[in-house]
Order: C-alpha cells, then structure tokens, then sequence
C-alpha cells in the first residue's frame, strides 16, 4: 500500500460529498461532464491575499503563464497581480486575448525566434535574455520594428535552489547568461540605447524548504547588487524567480510563507539604499494556482487482476501527466486523491486509479487505501491546478482534452 498526497483543507468534506467551491465534486462531473478540471476562484484569491501578507509591501507578483494559461484564470489573476512571464508568442497572444496590456508582461526562455522577440519588442514587453547572441538579435530587430526594446538579462547564477524539484540555475544550463559573463553584456545593454530592465534570476522550482528559499533569495539579492556594481550600471529591476512549493504528496509540509517574507523584509532593510529604485518582483506559477483546482474523473469500470484491484477511468495521463509521476519527477508518489462521492466511507481497501490510455505509465493512484469503489463513482485528483491540461499530451490516443472551468463560489465562469 502507498499513501496518498495530503488533500487541500479548503476542499472539504461533507457528508459522502468532497465540496469544491462550495458544491459536491459529483454536481461539477454531473452538469459539466467528465474529464473535467475545476479551478476555484477563491482559492487563488486568498493565496494571492496571504502572499501580499506576507511579503514585504514592496514586492511585486507575477504570475508564470505556462502553470496554467486557462483564460479565465488569466482573467481573473490581471485584477490581483501585478504582471505576467510569458515563454512563447502564444503565451502572448494569450494575455493579449485576455485584454491583459503586454507591458506588463516579461518574456523569458530559451530559443526565441526572431518572429516572437519582434512581436514582443513591438508589444513592449520586456525580454529576458538568454544569451549575448538574443541580446544582439533583440537590438536589430528593435530597430526593425522601430521601437527602443526593453531588456534585462536572465542571469544563470552559481547556486541552485536546494531541495527544489526542479533546478534551473547553477552548472552549465540552457537558461540564462552565465553570471560570470553579465557584466560586460548589461553594459552593452546599457550602451546600446535599449530601455534596461535589470536582472531575471530563477533558481529553481517547487522548494517547500523555507530555509532553503530565504537562503536562495538572499544570495540572489548579493548575485543581482554584485553583477551590477561589477558592470557599473544600475539595478532598475530584478525578478528573484519564485520557486514556492505546493504539498503534493504524503508527508509534504506547506512552505512557512510568513518566515519566507519576514527574512526578506529583514534583507532588504540590510541592503538599504542600495535597492531603492529597484523594483523587486516574484514570480510564481503553482504556488498561485496548484492548490486550487481538481480534475475530476469518472470511474468507467472495477476490475480485478490477479488480486488487485484497478478502478480504470475516463482521465488519465494526457490531462495529468504530473499526477501519473511522469513529469519531471525521479520516484513516483501518490498525489492526493480521493472517491469524491465516498468521503464517509472507511479506506478499507487498496486499488489503484488508472486511465484509459493503453500504457502502464497511466496510474493516477497506485496501490492507494480507498473506499471501496465502483463503476460511476468520481475520482477527483487534487494540487491538479498547475501543469495539468497544457502540460499534458492532450492528443496521445485521441481522447481529447479535459474540459475547464473557473468555478465562483460554486458557479462556473465561461472557458
Ligand atoms: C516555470 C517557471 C516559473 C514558475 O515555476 P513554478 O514552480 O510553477 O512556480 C517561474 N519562472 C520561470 C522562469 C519559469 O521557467
């Protein structure tokens, strides 16, 4: 038997009912059909609450588009954070049709075409560059669409984001100019005309360590004030990347939000005047998003296999390649999941959840404690909010995708 993920609080139980939003999981799969995933609006919203609690007043918080590019979620996060990071034109195009105004958005990531920093350039949107040869294309085609780009460079630092589930600095990396290499291109930056924007250090994804992030935020503050004293330009901007964990499986504990912001507020006081004029930004993608929301599946049949039991459903791995463990994760755990219309009923019994896809890597649940299930009850995968349907191979054996809604307080928003 392998336990399951821990199941947010604010999807409570009630009765054989798991609530989400405030409505049994069976009335969202009953009116708008399975595979379904919900998003609940207050959720994100009290997480963007907490955080602005939390952190220092003068932090900024961005969203990171690829989490989770649902438009009314995007439209619902334009009214509480304070700008956006896109990865492509497409993710642009998406803010844009969301009536989100492009400046501001920051465009980071490796291997932009010349099609995509030119629309971006045009669109004001800050580019984070990934390379000195980006920086040079960025200033052509600046120049091509007659307008002054707005740059800052993604540094790829000499540390990483320890116990992250996901590095993204330190070693050689696609992202981001190596630190040592910064100086003399933010001077050319500088020089060449183009509007400079700082700094972009993200160290690494998915840290519930608070200890860990605080120690990597305030060495991202002495990388950022040491490359720009190097460099003899100033510090107009810098994003410290976000790395904020979610629990997603058993024994995770949540990250201690309120240690992260006041060990901050304390770094920045120390750094005193030397960051006034910086505009400081987070960015965040599944610490906005994760938590809240649930894909919710039907169990289409009970079968039984040489003793085990495997309630096979209609969802599976091209919705939510991260629940199955095959999304950038080395030991496969259990996320939360639950029988969403057997909450009262006693785990007496071990099955695993699996798909429809026609591959052993399809297992939402592996040999997980559960209510005894049967054909028709509602599977519902929890922390489903980030990295879901976009990040999974919606195509892979032609199911089709998942269907979304924004649910507020307990009524869908138009997907
Ligand atoms: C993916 C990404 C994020 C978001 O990561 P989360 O773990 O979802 O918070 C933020 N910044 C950059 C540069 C990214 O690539």
């Amino acid at each position: 038997m392998k336990p399951l993920g821990p199941i947010p609080p604010h999807f409570p139980a009630q009765g054989a009912d798991l609530l989400i939003a405030g409505r049994p999981a069976r009335a969202w799969a009953q009116e708008h059909g399975t595979p379904l995933f919900v998003y609940d609006a207050a959720v994100v919203r009290a997480r963007v609450a907490q955080l602005r609690a939390a952190l220092p007043p003068a932090m900024r918080l961005h969203y990171a588009v690829k989490a989770n590019p649902f438009g009314p979620l995007l439209a619902l996060l334009a009214g509480l954070v304070d700008g956006f990071d896109i990865a492509s034109a497409g993710e642009l195009a998406l803010i844009t049709a969301q009536g989100i105004d492009p400046a501001r958005a920051g465009f980071a990531g490796p291997g932009k075409r010349d099609a995509e920093i030119a629309a971006a350039i045009a669109a004001g949107v800050t580019l984070h560059c990934e390379s000195a040869r980006e920086v040079e294309r960025a200033l052509a085609l600046g120049e091509a669409v007659g307008r002054r780009p707005a740059l800052a460079v993604r540094v790829n630092p000499d540390f990483d984001l320890r116990g992250s589930g996901m590095k993204m600095g330190g070693g050689a990396r696609p992202f981001g100019v190596d630190a040592e290499q910064v100086p003399p291109l933010a001077r050319r930056i500088v020089a060449s005309g183009a509007e400079w924007r700082g700094f972009h250090i993200f160290a690494g994804s998915q840290a519930l360590d608070a200890q860990a992030v605080i120690a990597t935020q305030a060495a991202t503050l002495d990388l950022a004030l040491r490359l720009a004293h190097e460099a003899q330009v100033p510090l107009p901007a810098l994003n410290l990347g976000g790395g904020f964990g979610i629990p997603y499986f058993p024994g995770d504990m949540p990250l201690d939000l309120d240690a992260v912001g006041a060990a901050l507020a304390q770094r920045l006081a120390e750094h005193g005047p030397a960051l006034h004029g910086t505009r400081l930004t987070v960015e965040l993608g599944r610490y906005l998003v994760g938590e809240a929301g649930v894909y919710l599946a039907r169990v289409v049949e009970r079968k039984e296999s040489r003793g085990e039991v495997f309630l096979v459903t209609d969802g599976g791995l091209h919705h939510q390649l991260a629940a199955s463990g095959n999304f950038g994760t080395v030991v496969r755990r259990n996320y939360p999941l639950a029988l969403a219309n057997r909450m009262d009923a006693p785990a007496d019994e071990v099955a695993s959840v699996v798909g429809c896809l026609c591959t052993p890597l399809d297992r939402l649940a592996d040999r997980a404690a559960l209510p005894k299930g049967a054909e028709g009850d509602v599977v519902a995968v929890c922390c489903a909010g980030a990295y879901g349907a976009t990040a999974s191979p919606a195509a892979f054996l032609g199911h089709g995708p998942a269907v979304e809604i924004l649910a507020e307080n307990g009524l869908p928003s138009a997907g």
